[in-house]
């Protein structure tokens, strides 16, 4: 398995492609990026996190940075600390929603949000031409030290976005599935304060990994079965950097992670005013766009990558926005992905509706969506099969701002190659699964 370096940072097989070697050139490419000054450090819960924490703040300190350990924290709770200690950067030891044999890093700028294509480029050819010497020439060792209470900040934000008092009233019965990773204890913490009944189901980080990380329904059947034993009000799944949500019905369905950002952007579009500003990728689901419509607000949409988003945001004062796949993006929060505030914001809307989540899920014009990968080693591989798909649909409407966009009038097809791992990804979005389906197959039999 080959190790996967992208804007998104990189990731492999600990021990395997992703040597101790690879973890420290990385941070030493990123100390040079950053020239000076101090880099909050957090990982999640993987086993490996620790080794690679060691290797991160020796490679940082030799080069003069100074390391601020916040410990075990969402990928969300770095970026905001970042903020609040008016850092320079910020390093996450994560893969996400990968495995658990796989690990990672993230790099984070000043500003809380992830390097961009161009300054990821930057840093990656300082980690190729292992050019480490910095700007500072002669450089004094840094320093570290340990962050106690990462979560107390992230909390009272998420605190101050919330209408409090109608949530607590409430006392939801909530199944929690944080697959032992990143969000585990902070969000027990979360919950308590929102006066909520807190079933752990796997929210130790000291355990491995009970299931594959990534939140998809798949992965989700002991939640769902423990939100009906337990006949709870909703569930909720994070994977293992707590920057994704995905929600597990009162009945004990899991509807797909698309109705997360559904759920929390018709809840904060119904309280806004008209004309407000919502940022999505071109992945995410056509909910969004009517949602917009019925609350006259205004979807702009932009290529795949949370820091994409992100400066769309930033640039159009988006009021909500974020990624299809559970990612929830409030600025009064962060300009980030962050499984939190999804929280938040969906046991808002459930208390201010005071309908079931199952009942809401059912109140938005449904669409099927089908999400494939295929195995996909090489680029030339993956070009040739947009270039079929662009002469395939040629009459129709392309984006080709990343990979290909055939869109239709109550459809579309996306392909496109994933920044993090050797697979294309294909989602087709339609309103019937056969259609969906059908549109998903279609690149095969070309
Ligand atoms: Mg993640």
């Amino acid at each position: 398995m080959t190790l996967k370096i992208s804007i998104s940072g990189v990731r492999g097989i600990t021990g395997g492609s992703l040597t101790n070697e690879v973890v420290s050139d990385f941070s030493k490419a990123f100390a040079t990026y950053l020239g000076k000054g101090q880099v909050v450090l957090g990982r999640d819960s993987r086993a490996s996190g620790e080794n690679i924490k060691d290797i991160c703040v020796k490679s940082l300190n030799q080069l003069g940075l100074d390391v601020i350990y916040v410990g075990i924290a969402p990928t969300p709770t770095v970026q905001l600390m970042v903020k609040e200690l008016k850092a320079d950067g910020g390093l996450i030891i994560t893969a996400s929603h990968n495995p658990g044999q796989w690990n990672g890093l993230k790099f984070v700028r000043s500003d809380g949000i992830f390097l961009n294509e161009n300054q990821a480029n930057e840093l990656i050819d300082k980690y190729k031409a292992k050019a480490f010497e910095g700007k500072g020439g002669q450089r004094r060792q840094g320093t570290m030290k340990t962050y106690k209470d990462p979560y107390k900040a992230h909390i009272s934000k998420i605190l101050d976005s919330v209408d409090l008092e109608a949530i607590k009233k409430r006392k939801f019965k909530v199944v929690l599935d944080s697959c032992n990773g990143a969000g585990s204890i902070i969000t027990v913490k979360l919950l308590e304060e929102l006066g909520c009944d807190v079933i752990r189901l796997y929210a130790d980080p000291d355990k491995p990994f009970p299931h594959d990380p990534e939140p998809v329904p798949e992965n989700l059947k002991d939640l769902c079965d423990k939100v009906k034993e337990a006949k709870a009000d909703i569930g909720f799944a994070q994977d293992a950097d707590a920057d994704r949500l995905a929600i597990v019905t009162d009945e004990g369905k899991a509807p797909g992670e698309e109705y997360t950002l559904a759920v929390t952007i018709e809840h904060v579009l119904s309280r806004a005013k008209k004309g407000a500003t919502v940022v999505v990728n071109l992945s995410t689901s056509m909910m969004i766009d009517d949602i917009a419509n019925k609350y006259g607000a205004k979807v702009i949409r932009t290529k795949i990558g949370e820091v994409n988003v992100a400066e769309e945001m930033v640039k159009q004062k988006g009021l909500i926005g974020g990624e299809g796949n559970g990612g929830v993006m409030y600025p009064r929060v962060g300009f980030n992905r962050d499984s939190l505030i999804g929280i938040g914001l969906v046991l808002n809307a459930m208390a201010s509706k005071g309908k079931s989540i199952s009942q809401m899920v059912k109140d938005i014009p449904g669409y099927h969506i089908v999400k494939r990968k295929i195995d996909c080693p090489n680029k030339l591989e993956a070009d040739k099969l947009i270039e079929n798909i662009r002469s395939n649909y040629k009459n129709e409407r392309i984006d080709e701002r990343d990979g290909i966009k055939v869109i239709f009038k109550d459809s579309w097809l996306h392909v496109r190659s994933s920044n993090t791992e050797p697979i294309v990804r294909i989602i087709a979005e339609a309103k019937s699964q056969e259609k969906a389906l059908r549109l998903s197959r279609s690149i095969e039999l070309q």
